[in-house]
């Protein structure tokens, strides 16, 4: 059998823009994306220096309907919610947050040297998208690491060979694999031929196979599309490479986006924030 490899067919810079309270961030994939990167809404990237980028932090704010995939390199982050969950996130752990009917809840980096994370939206089908808030917070040292000749994978949903990650029972049946290559190394993950697969390039570079048969060298801080095939074969540059592999199941399903909160109609999307003006806007606390 010969497997059929992913090509790249977008590689993403991003954009500029602010968010919450006025974080400064890279905004990766949004709006514009929805049929390329479904089931996956939105990426940023943040990553700074300088407390007065990312200390206003995301106040509380509502989301129904969408999964918040909070991810941290460096620094962490304060979180707290309406069902009086509190934690902070730390370099290394994941936060995989489904809000179904909804929650409200606040973001708040913490001060430190550097504040270098992402946070990923995942859509919820229909039939999920009213179900009892969820939450998986897993802390890096709960997080299997498969070691490879040149490669450490850090599974945190999903699976590589028999290893399967913490992060489970998502609807889009997703990956999340915190991939580390040696300078030059290459690995090849099977990938489910109908998920949609991207990757975020963290530290170092990645060369990639495009869809003319050419090679590119993607840079840190960039997201590659890859098109469709059974797998993605990822091969360091010259310093290495740490990369996120995330894919997903796409829901083929319409998309009313109105700020935090993502529904298949706009009547859904109407309903949503009166019932948060009228205070009934949480079914579970
Ligand atoms: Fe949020």
């Amino acid at each position: 059998m010969t497997l059929n490899k992913r090509k790249a067919v977008r590689i993403v810079s991003g954009f500029p823009t602010r968010d919450g309270a006025g974080v400064k961030l890279r905004r990766m994939i949004g709006h514009e994306d929805t049929k390329a990167f479904d089931p996956f809404l939105m990426l940023d990237l943040f990553r700074s220096t300088d407390p007065k980028e990312y200390m206003p932090g995301f106040p509380w704010h509502p989301h129904r309907g969408i999964e918040t995939v909070t991810f941290m390199v460096a620094g962490s982050i304060a979180h707290g919610d309406s069902l009086g969950h509190t934690g902070t996130i730390h370099g290394g752990d994941i936060q995989w947050m489904s809000a179904g009917s909804g929650i409200i809840h606040q973001e708040m980096p913490v001060q430190s040297p550097e504040n270098w994370g992402l946070q990923l939206w995942v859509n919820l089908p229909a039939a999920r998208k009213m179900s009892a808030p969820r939450y998986q917070d897993v802390s890096s040292d709960l997080i299997p690491v498969v070691a490879e000749p040149g490669v450490g994978i850090r599974v945190l949903a999903g699976s590589r060979g028999g290893v399967t990650g913490p992060v489970v029972g998502i609807e889009a049946a997703p990956n999340f694999l915190d991939v580390s290559l040696e300078p030059g190394a290459s690995c090849w993950l099977p990938i489910a031929p109908d998920s949609t697969c991207f990757a975020v390039t963290v530290t170092g570079s990645l060369s990639v196979g495009r869809e003319d048969g050419g090679v590119e060298e993607v840079p840190d801080e960039r997201v590659v599309l890859f098109g469709e095939g059974d797998g993605v074969e990822l091969t360091a540059g010259p310093s290495g490479a740490r990369v996120l592999v995330v894919s997903g199941k796409p829901l083929c399903e319409p998309v009313a986006w109105g700020g935090p909160i993502v529904m298949n109609t706009k009547e859904e999307l109407r309903e949503a924030f009166r019932e948060l003006e009228d205070g009934t806007f949480l079914k579970h606390k």
